[in-house]
């Protein structure tokens, strides 16, 4: 176990397994449905599930729990195993489908029905709400509750055979219609869905409930440990119910922690879905989406998710992640890894007056200062460069130690330069600055030791290639749009219109040939990486985040407290 591996009541109770010999070796598993792509949610779960079988040298085994054809697709199963395998988990060759295990559940649910613990239903699905009761009252027994067991197989039989209708009956657990847990109430185990399926085609026309299926799965597959989310507490004495009722060899033991929800953004594939479906963002990949693959097109890394998911931690109540937590564990990473090029999103133009008009030349730059193994580069320099507008100040204010009339910077790898003449066009707005250069300072050092308080970064005017930025914001405008939601305001109405702000900007040529997925910082402005190629040949750089750090002052400001 790594040192930097924190404990918690999972790892806990796993190592009390282990010593006291309930268990040699640990198997989990990840069992997504295939309705929709991954999100960082589903990132807290691979990590955990695939972590902890790292950690106890066992294994995690990938299920799609594809009970649900209605809402899944093959489109869906590929891109989740995309996105398990980008973030560096392995399955092996336990890839499961829960669609695989059918012809067992329907096995087991006769053996229920043999055992006089299910019967067949035909209540209709409103009769069967009303008939469960509430909380304060006890529910009410269906009166197709005491059929016989010949009378419930034949019926289940017709079921699978399809010769009911959608919803005229369904395969429902004797239990007990006053247990204080409604999910002990009669559940429903089986129903009829007229659907194909998109592995068994049309075998089958009666599907599991999630409730029958997962136990099951888990059980055939020998699972020791069941990790989910808290809304399946309630839900635990009915995975035991079932496993316990059917005498399986396995009874895996059911364990929940609290789910990930992070600010600013929501995370159920239902809501993702209608993102998409609404036009309201260009896929499930967009780079504003808190989807693995849409992370993955915004330039995160799967180091800097883990990262994140380890901070964060195991625990058994619900809670807000910051936002800013995420892209702090995003910059740290990016920081070691990316590559440093320079460009400049808001130009503006400085001509070098005593530099010869025909001269070019090649500077050295340093790659990545973190990381010398990166190398250097050549960046062109001329008489006409670029520099940031912001960079510029006719009446600095103090403290301002950019460029300003008479001051003297330091460009980047290049040269000192100062500021001698400011050109305006007949509105006032400044469209020049006149420079001078001092060639001794070639490499941005003085040999004279004189000091500069600024750095600038710049392209060189004849070298630069423009590109298209993609500067990317929250989604939503409010912290928990989930709430809000549900107090009413639709979704749609909570996005943030500023999310995606697109411009141009003038990079160094070196960066139009970076290969894709390669982090790059634009120094002093951002992480940026290359999107998918567009149709028109467009070059545009997506920026993963700021270089400003909120969570870091967050976190400065929390030890300072003494937290
Ligand atoms: P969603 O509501 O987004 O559709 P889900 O739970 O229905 O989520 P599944 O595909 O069934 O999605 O989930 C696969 C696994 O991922 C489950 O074990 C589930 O508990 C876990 N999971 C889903 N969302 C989160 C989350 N926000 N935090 C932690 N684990 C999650
Ligand atoms: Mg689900």
């Amino acid at each position: 176990m790594s040192s930097s591996t924190k404990s918690n009541f999972i790892r806990q109770i796993i190592e009390k397994d282990l010593a006291e010999g309930r268990h040699k070796t640990i198997i989990t598993r990840f069992p997504p449905e295939p309705n929709g792509y991954l999100h960082i949610g589903h990132a807290k779960s691979i990590c955990l599930n695939f972590g902890l079988a790292q950690e106890y040298g066992g294994r995690c085994h990938l299920r799609f729990d594809d009970t649900n054809p209605a809402k899944e697709s093959p489109e869906y199963v590929e891109a989740i195993k995309e996105d398990v395998r980008w973030l560096g988990f392995d399955w092996g060759e336990h890839l499961y489908f829960a669609s695989d295990y059918f012809e067992k559940f329907y096995y087991y649910a006769c053996e229920l029905i043999k055992a006089g613990k299910a019967y067949v239903c035909h209540l209709s699905p409103e009769e069967i709400r009303k008939y469960r009761g509430t909380l304060t009252e006890p529910g009410i027994e269906s009166p197709y509750r005491n059929r016989s067991v010949e009378e419930n197989l034949r019926l289940f039989e017709q079921m699978k055979k399809g010769e009911f209708a959608e919803g005229e009956c369904v395969l429902r657990a004797k239990i007990d219609m006053s247990s204080p847990n409604l999910n002990l109430r009669d559940p429903v185990l089986y129903r009829i869905k007229k659907v194909s399926h998109h592995r068994t085609k049309d075998k089958w026309c009666i599907y599991p409930t999630y409730d029958f299926a997962h136990c099951l799965s888990d059980a055939i597959e020998g699972i020791t440990h069941s990790l989910c989310t808290l809304e399946f507490e309630d839900h635990r004495p009915l995975y035991d119910w079932i496993l316990d009722t059917l005498e399986t060899s396995c009874h895996p033991q059911q364990i929940e922690f609290a789910r990930l929800n992070l600010s600013y953004t929501v995370m159920s594939k239902r809501k993702l879905n209608y993102l998409v479906e609404n036009g309201f963002v260009d896929g499930w990949d967009d780079p504003r989406m808190p989807t693995i693959s849409g992370m993955r097109r915004r330039g995160f890394t799967p180091e800097a998710i883990r990262d994140f998911c380890e901070r964060i931690g195991i625990a058994k109540s619900d809670n807000l992640v910051d936002y800013a937590l995420l892209e702090h564990c995003v910059r740290e990473d990016l920081n070691k890894r990316a590559l440093r090029f320079m460009g400049v999103l808001d130009p503006l133009k400085v001509v070098i007056i005593n530099y010869p008009e025909d001269k070019e030349e090649e500077l050295e730059a340093i790659n990545n200062p973190e990381d010398e193994s990166a190398g250097k580069r050549k960046v062109p320099f001329c008489r006409e460069i670029f520099i940031e507008r912001g960079d510029f100040r006719e009446d600095p204010p103090r403290k301002f130690f950019r460029l300003s009339p008479g001051k003297e910077v330091r460009l980047r790898y290049a040269y000192y330069i100062t500021c001698e003449e400011v050109i305006k066009d007949a509105h006032g707005n400044i469209v020049e600055l006149r420079c001078t250069y001092d060639p001794a300072t070639r490499g941005g050092y003085s040999p004279d030791g004189r000091k500069v308080k600024g750095t600038l970064h710049w392209v060189s005017a004849r070298h630069c290639k423009e590109v298209l930025v993609r500067m990317y914001d929250r989604l939503f405008k409010v912290e928990n749009p989930g709430l809000e939601e549900k107090k009413g305001i639709p979704l749609r109405d909570l996005l943030n219109p500023k999310s995606l702000v697109e411009q141009k900007a003038l990079v160094e040529p070196a960066l139009v040939d970076i290969a894709p997925q390669t982090p790059v910082q634009f120094e002093r402005v951002g992480y940026f990486i290359l999107d998918k190629a567009s149709s028109d040949g467009q070059i545009i750089f997506n920026r993963t985040v700021t270089l400003k750090d909120s969570w870091a002052k967050i976190e400065a400001k929390l030890k300072k407290n003494g937290n």
